[in-house]
Parts: C-alpha cells; sequence; structure tokens
C-alpha cells in the first residue's frame, strides 16, 4: 500500500470511530511515527510504497486511537513550549492551555536571580523542567504522588538536559522542604462527575490527574492554604484551573493572605491561571 493509501484508511477508521476532531493530524502523526519522518516528507512522499509489516503496525496504531488512546500515548511523544517530552498512559498529556502558566511565570521570575522554583503535581515534568530550561539559572523541584510521573520526571529531564531540576515523590507539600520564589501547579480540578463521565466515554488519561472531587477544587483549596508555609517573600502562587472556576480561587487566595490576585487568559480569552503573590 502507498502512504497516500494508508492514510485514507486510518483516516476513514477514526471518522467512523468518532474519537477525533483532528482525523487528518491524528492520522498523519501515527504514520510519521511509524516511517519515522517528518510531515513535509509524508506529504512530499504520498506515492511511495510502505512496507507491509509498517503498515501492519500503522494501522495498528490507528485501531488504538479509535479505542480513544491519545496519539500521544501512540507515539510517546508530545510537544510542549517548542520541546518534545516523553509521555505514557499514567501521565496526563501536556495541553497547549498550559503553556499560559508558564508564560506567567517566566514573566513573575523576570528580575529573581537565581530563583527557586516548585512544580507540584508535575506528571510529565512539562512545567518544571520547561521553566528550568528557560531560566537556567533557576533551581526546579517537581513534585508527584505518583510513580509514572516519576519515571517520566527523570526520562524527560535527562533527554532535556535539564540539570536543574529535580523530584520528589510527594503528596502534595508533604515532603517539600525549603521556601520557593514561585510555586505553579496544574493540580487535579475536574469535577468527580466530569471525570466520570470521561472514563466512561474510554478516556485513557488518568482519573488520579484529573479528578479534583466534587467541585473540582479539593486538591486547589488544600494547595492554597498550605502555600504560604513555602513560598519566599514576595512569591508567587500560580494555579492553572478551569474559568468558571477562577472567581473562588482567587476568593480562597484573598482569604489565605495573598496580595496582587489576577487571572492570565488562554489564545481563546478564557481565564485559565489564577495567580496571588505573598508579601509576607
Ligand atoms: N485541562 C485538562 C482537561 O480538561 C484537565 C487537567 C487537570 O485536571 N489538571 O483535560
Amino acid at each position: 500500500m502507498t502512504i497516500r493509501e494508508l492514510l485514507r484508511q486510518g483516516r476513514d477508521r477514526l471518522t467512523l470511530s468518532g474519537v477525533s476532531d483532528t482525523v487528518d493530524l491524528d492520522t498523519s502523526l501515527l504514520l510519521c511515527h511509524v516511517l519515522n519522518i517528518g510531515r513535509e516528507q509524508l506529504f512530499a512522499r504520498l506515492t511511495d510504497p510502505v512496507e507491509e509489516d509498517r503498515a501492519r503496525a500503522f494501522l495498528g496504531l490507528t485501531e488504538k486511537r479509535a479505542q480513544n488512546f491519545p496519539v500521544a500515548y501512540l507515539t510517546g511523544l508530545k510537544e510542549f513550549f517548542g520541546r518534545d517530552f516523553f509521555v505514557e498512559e499514567g501521565v496526563l498529556c501536556p495541553r497547549p492551555d498550559t503553556e499560559i502558566i508558564v508564560e506567567k511565570s517566566l514573566e513573575f521570575l523576570e528580575g529573581t536571580p537565581s530563583p527557586a522554583v516548585l512544580d507540584l503535581c508535575s506528571g510529565s515534568g512539562c512545567i518544571g523542567l520547561t521553566l528550568a530550561l528557560e531560566r537556567p539559572d533557576s533551581s526546579v523541584l517537581c513534585g508527584d504522588i505518583d510513580e509514572t510521573p516519576e519515571k517520566m520526571f527523570h526520562k524527560n529531564r535527562e533527554a532535556l538536559k535539564a540539570d536543574n531540576a529535580r523530584f520528589v515523590r510527594t503528596d502534595l507539600f508533604d515532603r517539600v522542604e525549603g521556601r520557593f520564589n514561585l510555586i505553579a501547579t496544574n493540580p487535579p480540578y475536574l469535577t468527580a462527575r466530569e471525570t466520570a463521565d470521561r472514563m466512561e466515554e474510554g478516556w485513557k488519561e488518568p482519573a488520579l490527574a484529573l479528578d479534583g472531587g466534587e467541585d473540582g477544587l479539593i486538591l486547589v483549596e488544600k494547595i492554597v492554604q498550605k502555600t504560604i508555609a513555602y513560598l519566599a517573600p514576595g512569591g508567587y502562587l500560580l494555579i492553572e484551573a478551569a474559568p468558571d472556576q477562577m472567581e473562588r480561587i482567587l476568593n480562597m487566595m484573598g482569604t489565605a493572605g495573598f496580595s496582587s490576585l489576577g487571572t492570565a487568559d488562554d489564545l481563546a480569552g478564557r481565564e485559565r491561571v489564577a495567580y496571588g503573590r505573598w508579601i509576607g
């Protein structure tokens, strides 16, 4: 079969499954992965024949995609802030939305030399490792409760050569020590209902990384309450969450003693990051 024929077959299978809004993109990414080439090359070689075993491998991946496995789990990689991160089942795939918390963190860290930074609920490590790489003078600690994030952190740290980042296996702040100039977190913030709905739809990302309890804010609230003990005076807390949660989070932060409260928008103009500063 040729590349063109395989693309068509993959596209038909994914369209039938109804799992993806980006059928063409998904299909081409999976075929690029199997053939180990870039997308420009793929489209320049549409009439090239594909070896039998590779064609079979591609159709196998398409089948898994049709069962709702994210493309990133199938290719093992996801781009975030211009770098490739390893991912696998057991960590959330980095989302473009999450680049906002990185951008805002970098803005807040301007003017703080050699900052200490904490990324709580680090998952793949995409936030903390990106900050470590963008600010080579920083020291970054990534913390997560689970085993796969620990493994992914080390794999990504090594591949990206982020020597200034470390990992601690911790339930929120339980095993975190020290004070930080900035704490950034993308904790689980879906409601229990939203999480259950996704699981029923066959979502393959871990419920542990998504489920924030009844109103989605159980972990957020704990983080807000505990953070001040871990911030250096003048330090910042930034939390990714859903737009309809922003007001409640800012209220929690105000009550906990944070000032300079605000939110940062995603590209679609939705408020996705709540932040505040602890003056001390
Ligand atoms: N933004 C993610 C989603 O909607 C949720 C991430 C999270 O709970 N931290 O899939």
